[in-house]
C-alpha cells in the first residue's frame, strides 16, 4: 500500500528494511489506491491464478491509520475477486481497531516484532522496541480472538543478533498465544542499513527450525492451516518443511473466549454435575487472575487445568480445577495438562507449586513425581491431600 514510512529518514528506521529503495528508480509509486490493488488482484487471479493476497504497508501518522488504509484496500479487493487476504501492520494503539480489518474481509494478519530480545530490537528496529512487548501482546491476543489461532503471525528474524535460545523461547511464547512464529533467516537487502550483514549459518537455522517445529506440533499450529499470507506462502522460511504432523493431543493456554467457555463447560460437567462439589458453578475470582490451560484433540477442548500465583509477586503457585471430558480420561490429557502446568509456572519463576488433590487421584500425581505434604484433610467436602 504505502511505499513510504515516517521512520525512513530518521534515526529510528529499521535497519533491515528497504521500503523506500524501490521508489528511487520509479519501480513503484508511493501509495497504491484500493482501485489499483483491486484491479491488480483481479488480473493476477485471472492471468496467473494467484491464490491469496498479501497487503503490506509502511507507517504513517497518526498511529494506527494504516489499519484504515488496509481495510479500504481489502474491501475493494474482495469486491473484485474472491481471494483470501492477509494484512501486515504495526500493533495499533487500540487493539479493538482490528475489527475494522475483519469487517473489510481480511482473513489473516501479521504483526511482526522481528525479535523477542529487546536489546537486539532496540539496536535493529528502535520503533518496534519503543512500542514495547506489552502492546504487541495486546495486539496479538486481540487478533487471535478476532481472526482465530493460526491466522495471526509474527516474523522472528534470525541473524539480527538474537541467540537461538531466545528465538526458541520467543517462539514458545507466541505459539502459546496462538500466534504462528514465522522464523526467517535475515536476507540483507542491498541498500538497507544491514546490507553488509551476513545471513545466519544454515546449520544454525536447521537447529532452530527443528526446535520450533516441535513447538508447533505441541501447540497445534501449522503453516498449512493459515488461510493467506507469508506463513501460507512459506517462500521466506524453511520452517513449514520441518513441521511434523500435529500431535494427537495438544496443550496451551486458552487463547480465545471460545476455548475458555469450552474449558468452563468441562469444569461444570465435572465439579457441578458429576461430583456435586458446587451447586451451580465452580467459577471464582482466581479465574480472572490465573492462567487456564486447555488440552485439545483437534479443535475440541477435552480438558483443562488452572494455575495462579498465591499472592502478588509470590513465587508460590497453586494448581487446581483439573478436569477432563468423559471419553478422554484414559487419553493422556490429564498427564499432559499437569506436565504443561508445571512447565508454565516454572517459566514464570515458580519455586513452589502445590495443589489440593482428591484422595483417589493421589497415585496419579505420585506417578508424575508429586509428593504429599502433611496428612489428608477435608476440602470442599471431600478428602484431599496437599501435594
Ligand atoms: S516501521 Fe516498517 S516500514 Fe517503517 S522502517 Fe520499520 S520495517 Fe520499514
Amino acid at each position: 500500500m504505502l511505499q513510504t514510512c515516517i521512520y525512513w529518514n530518521s534515526e529510528s528506521r529499521c535497519r533491515f528494511c528497504g521500503i523506500e529503495l524501490s521508489l528511487k528508480n520509479r519501480q513503484t509509486i508511493p501509495l497504491k489506491t484500493p482501485e489499483h490493488l483491486a484491479e491488480t488482484a483481479r488480473k493476477a487471479h485471472a492471468l496467473d491464478g494467484i491464490r491469496h493476497v498479501v497487503l503490506t504497508t509502511g507507517t504513517r501518522s497518526p498511529q494506527g491509520v494504516e489499519v484504515s488504509i488496509l481495510s479500504a484496500a481489502c474491501t475493494a479487493i474482495r469486491e473484485a475477486v474472491d481471494l483470501p487476504v492477509h494484512a501486515q501492520f504495526l500493533p495499533p494503539d487500540d487493539p479493538e481497531r482490528l475489527h475494522e480489518l475483519k469487517l473489510s474481509g481480511v482473513d489473516t494478519v501479521g504483526i511482526h516484532i522481528e525479535s523477542m530480545d529487546m536489546a537486539v530490537l532496540s539496536r535493529t528496529a528502535p520503533v518496534k522496541a519503543a512500542i514495547g512487548l506489552k502492546r504487541y501482546e495486546a495486539a496479538w491476543k486481540a487478533a487471535v480472538e478476532i481472526f482465530g489461532p493460526n491466522q495471526v503471525s509474527s516474523f522472528l528474524i534470525a541473524g539480527l543478533g538474537e541467540r537461538p535460545d531466545s528465538i526458541i523461547s520467543g517462539s514458545e511464547r507466541l505459539a502459546d498465544l496462538g500466534v504462528y512464529p514465522f522464523v526467517v533467516p535475515l536476507r540483507p537487502i542491498p541498500g538497507s542499513l544491514m546490507a553488509d550483514a551476513l545471513p545466519p549459518d544454515p546449520a544454525v537455522m536447521r537447529g532452530i527450525y527443528e526446535r520450533v517445529a516441535g513447538i508447533l506440533e505441541k501447540t497445534g499450529l501449522a503453516a498449512g492451516r493459515s488461510l493467506a499470507g507469508c506463513v501460507r506462502c512459506g517462500a521466506c522460511s524453511a520452517l513449514p518443511l520441518y513441521e511434523r504432523p500435529e500431535a494427537d493431543l495438544t496443550c496451551h493456554r486458552a487463547r480465545t473466549s471460545f476455548e475458555l467457555n469450552q474449558a468452563f463447560d468441562i469444569r461444570k460437567a465435572v465439579f457441578v454435575n458429576e461430583q456435586k462439589i458446587f451447586e451451580t458453578s465452580d467459577r471464582d475470582p482466581y479465574d480472572d487472575n490465573g492462567i487456564l490451560l486447555v488440552a485439545k484433540h483437534g479443535p475440541e477442548v477435552v480438558g483443562t487445568v488452572r494455575v495462579f500465583r498465591n499472592g502478588n509477586g509470590n513465587t508460590h503457585w497453586i494448581g487446581g480445577r483439573l478436569a477432563v471430558k468423559k471419553g478422554y480420561r484414559s487419553s493422556g490429557a490429564g498427564e499432559l495438562l499437569v506436565r504443561n502446568a508445571v512447565a508454565t509456572v516454572k517459566k514464570l519463576g515458580c519455586t513452589k507449586f502445590t495443589a489440593h488433590i482428591q484422595e483417589e487421584n493421589v497415585p496419579f500425581f505420585a506417578r508424575l513425581g508429586w509428593k504429599g505434604i502433611g496428612m489428608p484433610e477435608p476440602y470442599f467436602g471431600r478428602v484431599h491431600q496437599v501435594m
